[in-house]
């Protein structure tokens, strides 16, 4: 019987382990010793008996095994540093870099022995781009993606009624091409969707609705409370882009709790006073009603606009400009993610015609 090497002298164990739980079936180019009989390892020296295993081309043996392996692997990498666009530079820029998954990560899950983490490296490749990747490389799985994009999720379904699929392709897509949603189909179906006027996520505000504003001032620094003026949005010249707002587009954030308000500010009573400006609605608002769905997303949008941050706001960006296209619409509506209640998102409106400052009174 001719051969090269045995169970004892290549990482065996490791192989077999790797083939039972991925459920791989036989390991090619080995043989079990079936009989009791005199062997002796050309390579270790071990002495081998029933159950052992002979490898006769470890060349041959090598080859099979680690493309098996390194193709088993490949399917965890759903896209690589170079294919994603989201998640892998989000962390980067704003998380430990140590949290990502490198290739690395991934074999040494698996393998301790370098003779097969060296011979599996080079078959290790992203499922997108098809590319080898290098060792201290990151990559995102298939289910990583899913939370990433799963952000969107519920609006996907519950409002445009788009599938999970459909709309993170839409979301890929405008990564890439931000300006032109609009040539997408399932950016078509939303522009379609938002103009019609019997879409049911399209609802209006009624007259004498009351929503309310907060602002806090310090306690030590000014004592009187802030008048209406000073409660409206800011003007439109010192508006920064956010993640509704093109730059100089003000938009007016209400709340229609205390409870929202405080919490969406993060109220300090020891240091500050906030005073609470009650808006009533004069004329019938058209707002995009997004209330009951995980719209965190939508939600967060007057928080930093850092432009790292763009991919998470390519989707609401769209949203609106659609919004905003269409012509109809006031504002949006949507749970407060901080408190119980709702907030309403205004960016098109008349100051004192549509809505006016009815009362302000210091928040205790
Ligand atoms: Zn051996
Ligand atoms: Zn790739």
């Amino acid at each position: 019987m001719v051969f090269e090497r045995c169970n004892f002298c290549i990482a065996y164990e490791e192989i077999k382990y790797f083939y039972d739980s991925h459920r791989l079936g036989d390991i090619s180019k080995t043989l079990e010793l079936t009989e009791s009989f005199s062997a002796v390892c050309p390579y270790c020296k071990s002495e081998l008996e029933e159950g052992d295993i002979l490898i006769s081309n470890e060349q041959e043996f090598f080859e099979c095994v680690t493309e098996v392996i390194g193709g088993t692997l490949s399917e965890e990498i759903a896209e690589c540093q170079d294919c994603n666009h989201g998640e892998i530079l989000l962390v980067q820029r704003h998380g430990d870099p140590l949290d990502l998954t490198t290739v690395g990560d991934l074999i040494l899950e698996w393998f301790t022995d370098d003779e097969i983490i060296k011979e599996v490296l080079p078959h290790i490749r992203c499922q997108t781009c098809n590319e080898s990747i290098p060792e201290d490389f990151p990559y995102v799985t298939r289910s990583e993606l899913d939370l990433f994009y799963g952000e969107f999720q519920e609006i996907f379904d519950e409002v445009f009624g788009i599938t999970k699929e459909a709309g993170s392709d839409f979301v890929k897509y405008l990564s890439k091409n931000p300006m032109l949603g609009l040539n997408h189909d399932v950016g078509k179906e939303i522009f379609t969707l938002l103009k019609d006027s019997t879409f049911a996520n399209r609802i209006n505000i009624p007259q004498d609705r009351l929503y309310l504003r907060g602002r806090t001032r310090k306690k030590l620094e000014r004592l009187v409370p802030f008048v209406a003026a000073e409660l409206w949005n800011p003007p439109n010249e010192i508006t920064r882009q956010g993640r509704y707002n093109p730059a100089g587009v003000s938009v007016l954030y209400l709340a229609d709790t205390e409870e929202v308000i405080e919490k969406e500010i993060g109220f300090d009573e020891d240091n500050y006073e906030m005073d609470i400006g009650e808006f009533i609605i004069k004329n019938p608002l058209t707002v995009l009603d997004l209330s009951g769905t995980n719209s965190s997303s939508f939600s967060n949008m007057n928080e930093s606009s850092d432009s790292t941050l763009k991919t998470m706001y390519l989707f609401p960006n769209f949203v609106m400009q659609c919004l905003l296209a269409a012509g109809e619409f006031n504002g949006i509506l949507y749970d407060s993610v901080k408190g119980k209640g709702k907030n309403l998102c205004l960016f098109d409106f008349e100051k004192e015609t549509d809505l006016l400052i009815n009362n302000i009174y210091t928040y205790n």
